[in-house]
């Protein structure tokens, strides 16, 4: 038997300082993780249950070298694409409804990451009831750096997570902030879905967004866990 058309191929991100590669099965998103960033977009940070939206696996963008930020096609459709600097936790074998006192025996490393977001689209998603996809789920919408293993750095909870644009500090946060911490968003993922091994959860931005313009370059780092570095053409 034979595909009638190519398939698609393994989407893989290098791992730092090695030649291997983590193969991206899914790409999870938490929505408004960062009390400061969820009152900028008129949101309650209280404590409701964290949510969560998907990207396709093939939008990820592998660009880690700030000194060589890789290019991107500015996305179509929008006149409004905002930045979301986040740190992407890389799930390494499969489980559901996983304790948190677990949790972080599935994570097997950490990564820099943006979740690109066409806001306008989002925005008027959300004020109609409608599914965000086409908001966030576009092509090139998942920038990512280098995954740096956890048994290397084991299992970043502090520490500065911050995105530079052309060189001026856009947002600046540290990962003590997170209103739910690696373990309890997988246990509330978890309970939703089943954890494949290869899944990427964005794990959500602090304030500061905002919209990039072509030729703007975004420079953004998470302690521990590299870099990632784009730039709109
Ligand atoms: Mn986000």
């Amino acid at each position: 038997m034979a595909y009638v058309i190519p398939p698609m191929p393994t989407i893989g991100v290098p791992i730092h300082g090695s030649s291997d590669l983590f193969p991206v099965r899914r790409i999870y998103c938490v929505g408004r993780n960062y009390a400061a960033h969820a009152r900028e977009m008129g949101g309650d940070p209280d404590r409701e249950p964290p949510f969560f939206f998907a990207k396709p696996t093939d939008a990820i963008v592998v660009a880690a070298d700030p000194a060589n930020p890789v290019k991107l096609p500015y996305p179509l459709a929008t006149k409004n694409l905002h930045h979301e600097m986040e740190m992407v936790v890389a799930i390494g074998k499969a489980g559901v409804n996983i304790p948190v006192d677990k949790a972080l025996e599935f994570a097997w490393g950490y990564a820099a990451g943006l979740d690109m977001t066409r806001r306008d689209l989002q925005n008027a998603a959300r004020d109609k009831g409608r599914p965000w996809d086409m908001g966030k789920g576009f092509d090139q919408g998942a920038p990512i750096g280098h995954l740096y293993p956890a048994s290397r750095i084991g299992h970043p909870d502090k520490g500065e997570i911050k995105l530079d644009v052309n060189g001026k500090p856009r947002q600046k946060a540290n990962l003590n902030e997170l209103i739910w911490n690696v373990s309890e968003t997988i246990f509330y993922l978890s309970g939703l879905v089943e954890l494949g091994a290869g899944d990427l959860i964005y794990t959500g931005t602090p304030e500061g967004v905002g919209a990039v313009v072509k030729g703007d370059t975004l420079i953004g780092s998470v302690v521990g866990c590299g870099s990632v570095a784009i730039s709109y053409v």
